[in-house]
């Protein structure tokens, strides 16, 4: 790819000195196409502006999702889902990073945070996003994003001006809901997700917990006992042996399976009997 040329040819000159003007050259050789392109970039700092890495990434971003973001009342389910199709097609192999960092430029950190605070009370965005699955992230997001839509209609409108007011459902009979919001085909606060949803569309459906390694919840809703100091591995995690990590070490103290020699019995015993001698 061109940007990858030019970053060869940058990296022979042996310039780092100034990143800022080889991105005005970058979008010169480009020409109109590419400083249209360039006009829909957000940036987090004016000075990103005409940084070439910054840029390139950018560049590189918009060929792989075709400049793709996601539209005010687009699910975010769907809309990743699309992004893992656009991977898919490219044949790129680090796929979920790159949606990763996609999703990263478009969500609002800090309602993001807020609303993640309300799942995970010590959740702290630059240390814990990387250990959300896509699916927790977009089910955080989706939690924000959605907070204007109307839970009766499923638009964005006026208190007063709802399409369903007036109309009849015909799943419960009663009124001012559409029949796919009737509240007889939902589930609050559901166990396994935390979230509202219709019934059986949970979107923690066969993912597997960061915690626990079980399926079909997120790590919010992790009922999984969690050992705080192991006495084979000497880590916290859930209460069952296959996620220990020591498992299948062999401790370099006894040669016995399954502990880490800081664990091992044997050299209490070892440093007994130096002391007894
Ligand atoms: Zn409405
Ligand atoms: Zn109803
Ligand atoms: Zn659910
Ligand atoms: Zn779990
Ligand atoms: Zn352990
Ligand atoms: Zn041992």
């Amino acid at each position: 790819m061109f940007q990858k040329e030019l970053k060869t040819f940058i990296a022979l000159i042996g310039t780092n000195s100034n990143e800022q003007q080889w991105g005005n050259i970058l979008l010169n050789l480009m020409g109109p196409i590419g400083r249209n392109i360039h006009n829909t970039f957000t940036f987090d700092s004016p000075n990103d502006k005409e940084n070439i890495n910054i840029l390139i990434q950018k560049f590189d971003e918009y060929y792989i999702f075709s400049g793709k973001k996601k539209l005010p009342l687009e699910n975010v389910y769907e809309y990743i889902n699309e992004l893992e199709l656009m991977i898919k097609e490219k044949n790129i192999t680090n796929g979920e990073e790159l949606i990763r960092k996609k999703i990263l430029t478009e969500i609002n950190k800090h309602q993001f945070t807020n609303t993640a605070n309300n799942l995970l009370p010590t959740f702290i965005f630059s240390s814990d996003f990387n250990k959300l699955t896509l699916k927790e992230i977009a089910f955080i997001w989706k939690l924000y994003t959605d907070s204007d839509i109307c839970t009766r209609c499923d638009g964005i409108h006026s208190p007063e001006k709802c399409s369903a007011l007036g109309k009849q459902c015909s799943k419960c009979n009663n009124w001012n809901h559409f029949s796919r919001k009737c509240p007889t085909n939902y589930i609050n606060n559901c166990d396994y997700c935390g979230g509202n949803h219709i019934y059986k569309k949970c979107p923690a459906f066969n993912e597997i917990c960061t915690k626990c390694q079980k399926k079909n919840h997120f790590k919010w809703k992790c009922q999984s006992i969690q050992i705080l100091q192991c006495r084979f591995c000497g880590l916290s995690h859930a209460a069952n042996r296959s996620l220990c990590s020591a498992k299948y070490n062999i401790c370099s103290n006894c040669n016995i399976m399954g502990h880490v020699p800081s664990r091992c019995n044997k050299r209490f015993l070892a440093n007994r009997l130096q002391n007894v001698s």
